[in-house]
C-alpha cells in the first residue's frame, strides 16, 4: 500500500471515529458519572424523550443530555451505568408527608379523619414520639422512599432537627417542616416553643444542599389567628417554605367557619399569612374564587389521592386548578392514612380520581400525572430551577426504572408505562444529587435489614400506646 493510500485511509478512519477533524480538538471531558443507553424521559420545556439517550453527571449537577453516541464523544467516566431497555427519568417529588408516621402504617384504618385523628393518631403521638422514635420512623420512610424512587419529599412532623438529620445522612432532599399546634405535643409543651424549635432549626440546616427548613403551622382547627400569624411571620422573616393542611375535609370548613367566622383560605387571607413559598396539602374543599386567590397569592397545592380517597375527604378539583395556572404537586400523605409512600401509585390515583370525579377519561393524562409527581412538585416547593426535569444544569436526581416486567410488556409508550403500569418496586437506580443511594435494588447509604429490626421493635411502643 503507498504512503498516500494509507494515509487517506487512516484520515478517513480518524474523520469517522471522531478521533480528528472537529472533534479532534476536544477531548473527552472526565464526569462523575454517565447513564448510558436508557430510554430517558426529561419532562423538560419540549417534553423531549430520548429513546436512547444518556446523561452526564458530574458532581452533583447534570452536565448533558444528548443521544448515547454525541455524551460518548463528549465525556468519559470510570462509572457508568447502563440503562438499555430501562427508563430514565427525573426522581420523584413528593409534596406532602409525614415521614416517621410509617410507624403509625395500618393503625385504626377505616376511620374519618377526625375521628382517626382524634382517636388514635394524636393519643398514640402523645405516647410514643421521641427524637428516637422519629428517628427510626424516618429512617423506614427513607428507605421506602428511596427504593420507590421518591427523591425529594416535604414532610410535617415533630423533631424536625432529627428528621433532617436523617435525611442528609441518607442522602435524599427535603423540605422539611417543623409543626406549629396548639395543644401540646412531645417537642413543644406550647406554640411559641414550636416557633422558637423552627427557629434554631432553620439556622441549623440554613444553606445545605439537601435540606430545606420550613415551618407548618397545622391547620385553621388546630390553631388561633394569633398563633397562624406569628408562624407567617417567622417564615417570611427567616425566608423559608410554609406548609399547611389547607382545607381538607367538609368537617375542617364547618370547624374554621365555628371558630373564625370565615372559611379556611378567607381567614389565611386576611391574616396575610401567606409566605413567598406555601404549600397548601390536599386543598380539597375549595371554590372557584379561593382557587383565583390561590393563584394571585402564588400558593402551590399538594394533591393527595389515595389518603383523600381512604378517609373518604373528597376530590382535590385539580383540573380547575391547573386551567387556572395554579401550581399542583403529589404527595402520599402519612403512611397511616394511605398507607404507603409509593409515588408511582399516587401518580396513576391521582389521573384516575380525576377521570372519574369528571366523567371525563381526556382529564389528568399520563404526561400531565407524571408532571405533578415531578416538575409540578418542583414548582409548588419554589426549587423548579434545581429539580424536577432532566436538564444540563439541574441538581442529577434521577431514577432508573426497570421496563421488562411481563405487566410492563409490550413498551409501546413510556410514559404511560411510568404512570399506569409502573410501581415503586420497578425502580433499581436512585441518584440525588449526583450521589447514588440505591444501585441495582442494594441501598447504599442506609443499612436496610438494621432499619427493619428498629422500626419492627420501636412498634412495640405503639401497641402498648394503643392497648392503654
Ligand atoms: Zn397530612
Amino acid at each position: 500500500m503507498g504512503f498516500r493510500i494509507v494515509a487517506a485511509v487512516f484520515a478517513l478512519w480518524a474523520v469517522a471515529s471522531g478521533a480528528w477533524g472537529p472533534a479532534a480538538a476536544r477531548q473527552a471531558t472526565n464526569v462523575s458519572l454517565i447513564v448510558a443507553n436508557g430510554i430517558v424521559i426529561t419532562v423538560d420545556g419540549t417534553r423531549r424523550v430520548l429513546n436512547p439517550g444518556s446523561v452526564a453527571i458530574n458532581g452533583t449537577e447534570i452536565v448533558a443530555i444528548d443521544t448515547p453516541v454525541a455524551i460518548s464523544a463528549r465525556y468519559r467516566s470510570a462509572d457508568t451505568i447502563d440503562a438499555t431497555g430501562k427508563v430514565v427519568m427525573p426522581g420523584l417529588i413528593n409534596t406532602h408527608t409525614h415521614a416517621a408516621m410509617v410507624m403509625f402504617r395500618g393503625l385504626g384504618n377505616d376511620l374519618a379523619l377526625m375521628d382517626w385523628l382524634q382517636k388514635y393518631i394524636f393519643p398514640a403521638e402523645a405516647k410514643t414520639v421521641s427524637p428516637a422514635f422519629v428517628r427510626v420512623g424516618t429512617r423506614l420512610a427513607l428507605l421506602e422512599m428511596i427504593q420507590s424512587g421518591t427523591t425529594t419529599y416535604a414532610d410535617m412532623y415533630y423533631f424536625e432537627e432529627e428528621v433532617a438529620r436523617v435525611t442528609k445522612a441518607a442522602g435524599v432532599r427535603g423540605v422539611l417542616g417543623q409543626t406549629v399546634i396548639e395543644f401540646p405535643v412531645p417537642d413543644a409543651k406550647t406554640p411559641a416553643e414550636a416557633l422558637k424549635r423552627t427557629e434554631a432549626f432553620a439556622k441549623e440546616f440554613a444553606q445545605d444542599d439537601l435540606i430545606t427548613p420550613s415551618i407548618a403551622p397545622h391547620a385553621v382547627y388546630t390553631l388561633d389567628a394569633a398563633i397562624l400569624t406569628a408562624a407567617s411571620e417567622l417564615a417570611k422573616r427567616l425566608n423559608i417554605p410554609m406548609q399547611i393542611h389547607l382545607a381538607e375535609t367538609s368537617a375542617e370548613i364547618g370547624q374554621s367557619q365555628d371558630r373564625h367566622k370565615q372559611r379556611p383560605v378567607a381567614l389565611l387571607d386576611s391574616l396575610k399569612f401567606w409566605a413567598p413559598i406555601t404549600i397548601g396539602a390536599h386543598g380539597v374543599w375549595i371554590s372557584p374564587d379561593e382557587i383565583a386567590l390561590l393563584k394571585q397569592r402564588n400558593v402551590g397545592i399538594s394533591n393527595n389521592p389515595e389518603s383523600n380517597m381512604k378517609l373518604a375527604s373528597g376530590t382535590a378539583p385539580v383540573v380547575a386548578y391547573r386551567h387556572a395556572g395554579v401550581n399542583v404537586g403529589l404527595g402520599t400523605d402519612g403512611a397511616a392514612s394511605n398507607n404507603d409512600l409509593d409515588m408511582f401509585e399516587a401518580m396513576r390515583q391521582a389521573a384516575f380520581q380525576q377521570k372519574l370525579v369528571s366523567m371525563d377519561p381526556r382529564v389528568i393524562s399520563a404526561p400531565e400525572a407524571l408532571e405533578m409527581a415531578t416538575i409540578g412538585g418542583a414548582r409548588v416547593l419554589g426549587q423548579q430551577a434545581l429539580i424536577g426535569s432532566l436538564e444540563a444544569g439541574k441538581r442529577a436526581d434521577l431514577i432508573i426504572v426497570g421496563m421488562s416486567r411481563p405487566r410492563q410488556t409490550p413498551l409501546f409508550d413510556p410514559v404511560s408505562q411510568v404512570v399506569y403500569v409502573t410501581r415503586g418496586d420497578d425502580v433499581e437506580t436512585t441518584v440525588v444529587n449526583g450521589k447514588v443511594l440505591m444501585r441495582d435494588r442494594k441501598v447504599l447509604t442506609m443499612d436496610e435489614g438494621m432499619v427493619l429490626r428498629e422500626a419492627r421493635a420501636a412498634a412495640d411502643l405503639v401497641r402498648k400506646a394503643v392497648q392503654q
